[in-house]
């Protein structure tokens, strides 16, 4: 197929056209670099043999889209271009409703005129309330806190609507969990911009002593350690998921939703634990307060996956920690 592939050289989007790419799938992607390099091209086709396709472009420019859409035929789009930063979101939220609402809804009107019915979609776990019993399945109920995670459920409710207006559209919107880890090769990852706010690039940052210590948010929560409990996914899973949505639309019309995890928690002491422990490096670490807004414990049920495209996670805990650090050993400053 030929795959269009928005915000393909992010961090989940990059990984993902490793794996098309892997596939057999030819793909281009388009991308305005906001939060990204073009080194990540060079990587790609470092990997995988071939240098995809590449236009620089913001979703949100629709005469640029519709230049793309007439130039080329798509099969297929995967839509993982957008801002995705909680807190940014709450200090800033036009931002994300300008990237990730207006930006889809440019795509997705360019991309139907021009005949593309088939989309998978980046959705997030955070748009379940924050009062979800884990495991939470799809239909649990939907009540994003934050700007992103509203922005992230705006664009899966106009999926739907467009879905049940265009009887021949197929699309899935994919509900990551806590994407971690990075390619075993080492040669692409995630590379947050200045001091990165989530635990695994807090612990390598921590490992490589560019941050001096890490701190456990919290360590009074009723689970069994006292520290949250999350769902954390190796990209490379997350990636391979992506194909299994993308083979599935080929049979199946409308609209459908489905987590991505592994289905198993994790509390913030364990990942330390396991980083240490497979990295043989210390993390200086100490125990601080709750981080506010943060669930006591959020993790999958992956049931459906399972289900509807037979998949099922691979990598374990310990690889997402040693793939984690292996990136950032040899990519101390990300793509720089
Ligand atoms: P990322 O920032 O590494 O990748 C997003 C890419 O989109 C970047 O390359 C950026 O330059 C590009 N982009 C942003 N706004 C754009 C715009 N208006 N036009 C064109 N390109 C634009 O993030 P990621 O972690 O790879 O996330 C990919 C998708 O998955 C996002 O939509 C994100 O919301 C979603 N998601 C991520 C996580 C996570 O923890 N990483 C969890 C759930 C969902
Ligand atoms: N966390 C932590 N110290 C940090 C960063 C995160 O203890 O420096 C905790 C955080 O409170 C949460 C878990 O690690 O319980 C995962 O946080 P992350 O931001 O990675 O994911 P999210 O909370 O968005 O699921």
């Amino acid at each position: 197929m030929k795959v269009l592939v928005t915000g393909g050289t992010g961090y989940i989007g990059s990984h993902t056209c490793v794996a098309l790419q892997a596939a057999g799938h030819e793909i281009t992607i388009a991308d305005n670099l906001s939060n990204s390099s073009p080194e990540a091209l060079a990587r790609i086709a470092r990997i995988s043999g071939t240098r995809p396709g590449f236009q620089a472009l913001d979703m949100r420019d629709a005469p640029g889209l519709e230049k793309l859409f007439d130039a080329q035929c798509f099969d297929a789009i995967m839509h993982f271009a957008g801002v995705k930063a909680v807190a940014e979101s709450v200090a800033d939220p036009l931002k994300y409703y300008s990237n990730n609402v207006m930006g889809s809804i440019a795509l997705f009107d360019s991309a139907l005129r021009h005949g593309v019915t088939r989309l998978v979609f980046s959705s997030s776990a955070t748009v379940y309330g924050e009062n979800s019993r884990s495991p939470i399945r799809e239909d649990a109920p939907v009540a994003p806190v934050n700007p992103y995670g509203r922005s992230k459920h705006m664009v899966e409710e106009i999926l739907t609507e467009m879905c049940r207006a265009n009887a021949g559209l197929r699309v899935m919107a994919l509900r990551y969990f806590n994407p971690v880890g990075a390619h075993p090769s080492g040669l692409v990852g995630e590379a947050p911009v200045g001091t990165p706010n989530n635990l695994m690039p807090y612990l390598c940052q921590v490992a490589a002593g560019r941050l001096e210590e890490l701190t456990v948010f919290g360590t009074d929560y009723p689970t069994p350690d006292g520290t949250a409990v999350r769902d954390y996914i190796h990209v490379m899973d997350l990636a391979e998921g992506h194909l299994r949505a993308l083979e599935f639309l080929e049979s199946h019309g409308g609209m459908h939703l489905v987590n991505l995890g592994t289905g198993r928690g994790t509390s913030v002491l364990e990942m330390l634990t396991a980083f240490q422990r497979v990295n043989q490096v210390p993390i200086p670490h100490r125990f601080g307060a709750r981080r506010p807004g943060d669930t006591k414990e959020t993790f999958a049920d992956v049931a459906l996956a399972d289900r509807v495209l037979g998949w099922r996670t691979q990598y374990s805990l310990d690889d997402m920690c040693r793939d984690a650090w292996r990136w950032q050993k040899m990519n101390p400053k990300g793509y720089e």
